[in-house]
């Protein structure tokens, strides 16, 4: 990509109105625009680092059985009704025309009413089971504070995944198998989690867990160790602060802020209950079908990443997640042409390459955008490099650059990219 050709500018100077360093960074480096308090657009840069991460969630749902799909936005009133969610404060309502007086429809703000009565077509019998389906799509939550950037959107991206069992037995083997995912997603993120004893908030009466990552900017408290990693939120929490750890007397609990990247629900029949959502067993006998719902906010995460990785400069993509492996900059008009080969070259063998080739701009500007943009690799091609056949390297996480040949660079940028 071309950077002169790039839809969006880097900002100087700090967005007004945000205080999240991710919020603050992704709006300077061009990932993502304000909106409305709340509501981002994920522009160019910040979409090819969601569409990384939805490929890695994407892999993992897959792994377990998960079959993708994708429901609607707009859900009627009288499925919510049925399972008595449709007064809750999270709802954005919508009308339908001629029908002004009263809202029909609420914009999905999670889906386990709409899925739960679509499967009575489709679950009758215990051969049926155990299925699981996931989307990964816009969620509207009206939330009364919207301040921390992507981190709390009203509206943002989730994977939201659903199953069905015959009996809680198999509906807890998957949720063993679900917790295993998705910390494969979050470390494949560069994102170390803590697997969170939680309550059970508006879904269910029985605990679930979330998965936290320890953060200041976190609006959750968590009470952890760190010999065993049993952790538990402050909403149920056993553990005190300074004492030994409970679970396995090595170590004293930690007490810390922390941001809440996913939740894992074991939902029980409720669901099955309000909808009609039976199978016949073994013997023919009607039962509730046992279902568990799993939820990842996937613009949360991004914020997220860039919270745990930054520096004072600007972000530091892990690589999994760059919205590109390498940057090339041009510091020297007399070097166009060679560096435009070098870039065609690199982009032919399917290196994705970000060109900083505008005019105009000095080699300051051009640093301080690489830092800012945080590529894993900054490639420098000036005078003195091409005088020697060789390219300067940089990762953006060190300090020190290297002088490499082409085939060298070519090796980094490739190995790298695959993983
Ligand atoms: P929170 O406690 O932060 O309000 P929640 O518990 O209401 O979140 P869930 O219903 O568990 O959220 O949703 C699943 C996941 O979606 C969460 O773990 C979180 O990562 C993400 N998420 C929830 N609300 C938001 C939001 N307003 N903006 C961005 N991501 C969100
Ligand atoms: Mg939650």
């Amino acid at each position: 990509m071309y950077q002169s050709r790039l839809f969006t500018k880097t900002m100087r100077e700090e967005p007004s109105g945000e205080i999240a360093a991710s919020a603050i960074l992704l709006e300077r480096g061009g990932f993502a625009f304000k909106n409305s308090a709340g509501v981002y657009t994920l522009l160019p840069l910040g979409w090819r680092v969601i569409e990384r991460i939805n490929t890695i969630v994407r892999e993992e749902m897959n792994a377990i059985g998960g079959q993708e799909m994708l429901m609607p936005a707009l859900i009627e009133r009288r499925y919510m009704e049925a399972t008595g969610r449709w007064n809750m404060d999270v709802g954005f309502r919508a009308h339908v025309r001629g029908e002004e007086d009263e809202a029909q429809f609420v914009l999905g703000w999670s889906h386990e009413d709409i899925l739960a009565a679509m499967a009575v077509r489709f679950i009758n019998s215990y051969r049926d089971l155990p299925l699981a389906v996931y989307q990964i799509q816009t969620k509207f939550r009206n939330e009364a504070r919207a301040k921390s950037g992507l981190l709390r959107g009203r509206e943002f991206m989730m994977k939201d995944l659903y199953s069905f069992h015959a009996t809680q037995e198999d509906l807890f083997r998957y949720y063993a198998e679900v917790r295993k995912a998705y910390e494969s997603v979050f470390h494949r993120c560069s994102l170390e989690t803590y697997y969170t004893l939680a309550g059970g908030g508006v879904f269910t009466l029985q605990n679930t867990h979330e998965f936290q990552v320890l953060s200041d900017i976190g609006e959750d408290t968590i009470f952890f160790c760190k010999a065993c990693g049993y952790a538990e939120n402050d909403e149920v929490a056993t553990l005190k602060e300074g004492a030994v750890c409970t679970q396995c007397g090595a170590a004293a609990v930690q007490k810390g802020k922390s941001i809440e990247v996913g939740n894992i629900f074991p939902l029980g029949t409720k669901y099955a209950q309000a909808t009609g959502l039976f199978f016949a067993d073994e013997r023919g006998e009607k039962k509730p079908v046992v279902m568990g719902s799993y939820g990842i906010g996937i613009s949360r995460l991004m914020a997220t990443v860039v919270e745990i990785h930054r520096d004072e400069r600007g972000i530091v993509w892990p690589e999994s997640l760059a919205p590109f492996t390498a940057h090339l900059l041009l510091l020297d008009e007399s070097q166009r042409s060679e560096t435009d080969a070098l870039y065609r070259r690199l982009r032919d063998c399917g290196i994705a390459v970000l060109y900083d080739e505008r005019q105009g701009v000095s080699a300051g500007e051009r640093f301080a955008d690489a830092d800012l943009l945080g590529i894993p690799y900054r490639v420098v091609a000036s005078k003195k490099t091409a005088a020697l056949h060789k390219y300067e390297v940089k990762r953006r996480d060190e300090q020190q650059e290297r002088l490499v040949e082409e085939s060298a660079l070519r090796e980094i940028c490739r190995t790298k990219q695959q993983k």
